[in-house]
């Protein structure tokens, strides 16, 4: 998992959000400056997320 930095100061983000489906941080606040950034946007996780289907297949 890539830690993200403020693209303002460059402090280290907290995680505001994860991912339902991947699990993954997909939205961050900087403590310093006291703004959330935008959702990162996981293309594939909203696919998934809509026709929801449980598969393991990918879990190694
Ligand atoms: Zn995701
Ligand atoms: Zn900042």
């Amino acid at each position: 998992m890539r830690v993200e930095s403020c693209r303002k100061c460059g402090t280290e983000l907290e995680i505001r959000q994860n991912c339902s489906v991947c699990k993954e941080p997909k939205k961050f606040e900087c403590k310093n400056c006291k703004v959330e950034t935008d959702e990162q946007i996981h293309s594939i996780c909203r696919l998934v997320d809509m026709n929801y289907t449980p598969t393991i297949s990918e879990v190694a």
